[in-house]
């Protein structure tokens, strides 16, 4: 019989930073394809409350769970109650990210460290939780599995910053920059387990994060200017890409970064020949 196929039946993801934004559009998409979903923020917890409201209205299974990314007894706590909610883990989206922008000359430390911080370090706290769990349940498994498929995903949110310098933002770029390598590596590093590691780099996509962009029709006009595809994105295009980098679709890709950027990365001040 043909018929639409849940994607994720039954598997237990968490999503970082999924009280808003693409974080909240990957949570909904992924428990709309059965997945038992984490819903994870940091500080605001109405928002969060909305998006696990979303998914339960929508006949989901889901949990919230208040962790900042940044602190390692919160991520530890985080991967815990996931477990003895749900029994496991089958894919982490490590999406939970911020700005604080400021010209390079007047930017603080504060501003320096909080953002290198949440979008750097908090990627290493949940990724390193991710696959000590993976290996362990792999381990603890009383069948052996005769699957060739991947024990456990991850997908970090990067950005088209990870490649596309940009002033004023510096903090930001070398945050993204540094996913990039951090991604390259543990891919590397943990492909022997059978866990894959991969990126979403998004370009612009309509969230609170960029709201002063979007909501300005000047500088929105501005932006068209640096998308070929001439829309901006939503957290939906990116939540798509993020389902098929976890799904099984994609078992042989390991190591890569996808741009979801309707071509920004493609220089486009050179289209009509430069
Ligand atoms: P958003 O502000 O709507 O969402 C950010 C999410 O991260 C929120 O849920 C927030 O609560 C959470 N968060 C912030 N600090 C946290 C912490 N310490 N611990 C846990 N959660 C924390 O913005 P968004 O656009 O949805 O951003 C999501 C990710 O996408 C970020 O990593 C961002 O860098 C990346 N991104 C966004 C765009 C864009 O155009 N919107 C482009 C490229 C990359």
């Amino acid at each position: 019989m043909i018929g639409p196929e849940l994607k994720f039946k039954e598997q237990v993801v968490i999503v970082t930073g999924s009280s808003s934004g693409i974080g909240k559009a990957c949570a909904i998409y992924f428990a709309n394809q059965g997945a038992h979903v984490v819903v994870n923020y940091a500080s605001n917890a109405e928002e969060g409350q909305k998006t696990l409201e979303e998914i339960l209205a929508n006949g989901g299974s889901a949990i919230l769970v208040k962790a900042d990314v940044s602190r390692e007894d919160d991520v530890l706590a985080l991967f815990r109650e996931t477990v003895s909610t749900f029994g496991r883990l089958d894919v982490l989206v490590s999406n939970a990210g911020l700005q604080k922008d400021s010209p390079f000359m007047e930017m603080s430390l504060q501003q320096w460290q909080k953002v290198i911080d949440v979008n750097l370090t908090g990627m290493f706290l949940c990724c390193r939780a991710a696959a000590r769990q993976f290996v362990a349940q792999e381990k603890e498994a009383s069948e052996v599995s005769h699957s060739e498929l991947a024990i456990g995903k991850i997908v970090m949110m990067s950005s088209v910053h990870d490649v596309i310098p940009w002033a004023g933002h510096v903090n930001y770029a070398a945050s993204k920059g540094g996913v990039m390598m951090f991604m390259k590596s543990i891919s590397q590093e943990l492909a022997p387990h059978k866990i894959r590691v991969n990126s979403v780099s998004p370009g612009a996509i309509k969230t609170p994060i960029n709201q002063e962009v979007w909501s300005d029709p000047e500088k929105y006009k501005g932006l068209l200017n640096l998308i070929p595809y001439k829309r901006i994105g939503t957290p939906q295009d990116v939540a798509k890409a993020v389902g098929w980098l976890a799904s099984d679709d994609s078992d042989y890709v390991n190591g890569e970064t996808l741009y979801i950027d309707g071509g920004m990365t493609l220089y486009p001040e050179f289209a009509d020949n430069g």
